[in-house]
């Protein structure tokens, strides 16, 4: 049997969430925005989905807004959060540990002229709320923060930043990206505090192509956010593009069951996780937990001095799957551990763990064999 431990990167699809996505594909496939019975059959069956999200969110349904992706959602909040602020200035806040998704247009806006502040993570992989402060000026109009970092596990500081920002002036907006955080940690975006908040459906045994964007109801009464993407209207003019209903039927799902399973999910995750950071040193001669996050569901190691991507590769012909994706994106170090400032042979040999609520303690004795075999194996840069 293979082992996966991969799940950050993406996950399987729910067998509950495949019958409804193929439910829809069959029989509900009306067009929402078709007057006649199939179509008037879809629209109703696309707003009890919405209302399945919503309570797994901890939101108003009219709040959520699907997408294809959370790169998608990531990108037009930054967008709107500009076109928002454009009379407030050219200065955005952001982390250096962000996913790409983030990063990418945070960089596309710096040669438009804008200036992006991105706040370094310490040795646990969390951001500075003084760092924070310091980097707030009149003329911020946006700082966006993760909740959970998908290489290091760390969840950062959001409703502390969130206050604080606000407290500074209301008028930033406040953007975090939840795409790891969904159903890994407890949160509401209420309570969080923020703005607007990326959701991801492949990262929770839903069908990869759809998320959603969480825009906070008093932007929209205010009329603040404008559309990435203009065109026929859909979602309430803010998102359009006939909706992906097979697809949105199937992330409603993975959430609505993943929200009834939350508590067993966590708790185990936390324990498999303890367990890792606990025996996987112990058992394995020379590795480093890099940090030790928050997060249930990430672990970020390391087999100092080997290439991670030898090890990927030899483990997966073991039938262990996990990643140095992350790590090394096309055989470049990753930005989040070269933030972490990690020492290079540490660097060359991260390996990113990542679990999810079936994962369990004989796994990971199972993974450590693996690594073990894996040192006896291959040869170190050292060697
Ligand atoms: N943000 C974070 C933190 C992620 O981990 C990912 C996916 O890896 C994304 C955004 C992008 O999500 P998607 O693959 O749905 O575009």
């Amino acid at each position: 049997m293979p082992l996966y431990l991969d799940y950050a990167a993406t996950t399987p699809v729910r067998p509950e969430a495949a019958a409804a996505v193929m439910e829809v594909l069959t029989d509900g496939y009306g067009n929402p925005s078709s007057l006649y019975a199939p179509g008037r059959q879809a629209a109703a069956a696309l707003k009890t989905r919405r209302v399945q999200l919503a309570e797994a969110v901890g939101c108003l349904p009219e709040e959520l807004f699907f997408t294809s992706c959370g790169t998608e959602g990531d990108n037009w909040a930054i967008r709107a959060a500009v076109e928002a602020g454009k009379r407030k200035g050219k200065h955005l806040i952001t982390t250096a540990i962000e996913h790409a998704a983030v990063l990418e247009p945070m960089k596309a806006l710096e040669l438009q002229g804008y200036e992006v502040t991105y706040l370094e993570p310490d040795e646990t992989g969390v951001v500075s709320l003084a760092d924070l402060k310091a980097a707030l000026r009149p003329d911020t109009l946006l700082v966006s923060m993760m909740l959970v970092n998908n290489e290091l596990g760390s969840v950062q500081p959001v409703t502390e930043a969130a206050k604080l920002v606000k407290a500074f002036d209301k008028d930033i907006l406040f953007h975090t990206d939840a795409v790891q955080g969904f159903l890994k940690v407890p949160f509401t975006p209420k309570a969080l505090g923020v703005d607007l908040l990326t959701l991801s459906g492949h990262k929770i045994h839903a069908p990869k192509g759809v998320g959603a964007l969480w825009i906070k109801k008093e932007l929209l009464t205010r009329n603040k956010v404008k559309p990435l993407l203009p065109g026929g209207g859909q979602e309430n003019g803010l998102r359009s593009g006939t909706e992906s209903t097979a697809l949105i039927a199937g992330f409603a799902e993975a959430a609505r069951l993943g929200r009834a399973e939350f508590e067993a999910a966590y708790n185990n995750m936390k324990d498999v996780k303890a367990y890792a950071v606990r025996t996987l040193p112990e058992q394995v001669e020379g590795l480093r937990i890099l940090c030790d996050g928050a997060a249930p569901h990430i672990l970020p190691i390391s087999l100092p001095s080997y290439k991670s991507q030898v090890l990927v590769r030899w483990l997966s012909d073991q039938g262990v799957y996990l990643s140095a994706g992350s790590a090394c994106h096309r055989g470049k170090a990753s930005h989040v551990y070269a933030a972490m400032k990690l020492p290079k042979p540490v660097l060359d040999g991260v390996l990113r763990i990542s679990f999810d609520g079936s994962t369990t303690r004989a796994d990971v004795d199972r993974l450590a064999q693996a690594l073990a075999g894996a040192k006896a194996a291959l040869f170190t840069t050292l060697s």
